[in-house]
């Protein structure tokens, strides 16, 4: 029986993490679960999975928690700080699915303590990636990717030397965009940028992807899990999200993991890993499917993906700038304060205004962070057609 900790149990890769639980009740024992604001929500998942402990970031969310759950043995902890100490808890697995920034402390928190990692939370890695690593490193921790791509390259590495490999190949749907041109993608809304063809996500993912930062991020995440430098790593465009990435060997043999779109199979590998649980998911019709398409991306209409490769270049600081203007560009179009093509020039320009500096530890990173969220809501402000409230 393992003990599981979700940081970000409310969300998409939250909801899919319990649904395998409570299908592998014998498997596991829900200690600790972790939430933004969405207090409702929680009060179901505690009623159901009954943890020791849970916390919401949001304070106010957390007072309304406690007052419906006087009658429920819990302890209910409050604010970013409250999140870290559910992720300090002792257990054997934190399934790390906060989006954003966010989730760097408390996934910082549970490796310190010794926890492995079933990683769906990118962005702390994109902060600081060496960082975590020497980490888990230092405290004997495995983490394991959920992110579908780097989950694929994960399981098509096993059993493999890594100085054999040639390339990583990571795959991009190419979002809910890929089909338009540049002038049409100037100023979609939202509603539209978040009908993504094969994939159910969060809101902030499901725009990443329109942008292709996602993959950006990726690029960056792949670095880091998979210590190969960012010429080792490619992406290519492939609709369909069946193949979900390769590995290129140096005698030019390609190894690849295909599935169903469907998070709950990287979910569950990164839980279970290396034992696999029966899914009850179709089979994957490989006749009925009938071809598979690939494509060179785009980095003319989708200059993101190549700003995930700049920040590497330039290293130290620069991922987590990237990464913070990010979050401030893509909250700036949901709130329909900016236009959607506003969100790569704010991630430039935040760059671009950014002096990089060494990440040695996550004083650093989080000061970085700080600084960009700044830097992109100033640029924010100057690019909204009207007073930003
Ligand atoms: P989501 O928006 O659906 O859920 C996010 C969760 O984080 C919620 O539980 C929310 O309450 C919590 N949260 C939000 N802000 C918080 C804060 N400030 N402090 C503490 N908790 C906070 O997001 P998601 O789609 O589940 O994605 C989660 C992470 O997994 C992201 O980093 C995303 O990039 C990554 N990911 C998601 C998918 C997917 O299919 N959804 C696939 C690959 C990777
Ligand atoms: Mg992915």
């Amino acid at each position: 029986m393992k003990q599981i900790i979700i940081l970000g149990s409310t969300g998409s890769i939250g909801t899919n993490t319990l649904d395998i639980v409570s299908k592998c009740r014998d498997g596991f024992e829900v200690i600790g679960l972790t939430a933004g604001s969405n207090d409702e929500k929680l009060e179901d998942q505690l009623r159901m999975f009954k943890p020791k402990a849970v916390a919401l970031s949001d304070r106010a969310a957390a007072e309304r928690l406690r007052a419906r759950c006087r009658d429920v043995n819990v302890d209910i902890h409050d604010g970013p700080e409250g999140v870290a100490r559910v992720a300090e808890l002792s257990g054997d697995l934190v399934v790390s699915a906060i989006v954003g920034g966010a989730g760097l402390v408390p996934t910082l928190a549970a490796i310190r303590t010794g926890k492995h990692i079933a990683l769906a939370n990118k962005e702390p890695m994109v902060m600081a990636g060496r960082l975590m690593q020497e980490e888990a490193r230092a405290h004997g921790v495995h983490i394991l990717p959920v992110d579908s791509e780097h989950s694929a390259i994960f399981q098509s590495l096993e059993g493999h030397r890594q100085e054999d490999v040639h390339r990583l190949i990571l795959t991009a749907s190419g979002g809910p965009l890929w089909e338009l041109s540049s002038d049409e993608m100037r100023d979609v809304k939202p509603a539209r940028a978040l009908q993504h063809p094969n994939w159910k996500m969060g809101a902030k993912i499901t725009i990443d992807s329109a942008t292709l930062m996602n993959k950006g991020l990726e690029v960056v995440e792949a670095r880091w899990l998979f210590d190969l430098p960012a010429s080792q790593i490619e992406v290519l465009v492939h609709r369909e999200s069946i193949i979900h990435s390769l590995v290129e060997y140096k005698d030019r043999s390609m190894i690849a993991q295909l599935g169903l779109p469907d998070m709950r199979t990287p979910i569950s590998y990164a839980m279970h890993y290396p034992a696999r649980m029966t899914l009850d998911l179709p089979s994957l019709d490989l006749a009925a499917i009938g071809k598979l398409t690939f494509q060179n991306p785009d980095h003319d209409r989708f200059p993101c993906l190549g700003y995930g490769y700049d920040a590497l270049r330039v290293g130290g600081t620069m991922p987590a700038t990237l990464n913070a203007a990010n979050e401030i560009a893509v909250a700036a179009y949901l709130h329909e304060q900016i236009a959607f093509h506003h969100i790569a020039e704010v991630i430039h320009g935040t760059m671009e205004a950014h002096s990089s500096r060494e990440v040695a530890g996550i004083d650093e990173a989080l000061e970085a962070d700080r600084w960009a969220r700044e830097k992109a809501g100033m640029l924010v402000r100057s690019l909204a057609p009207s007073p930003v409230r």
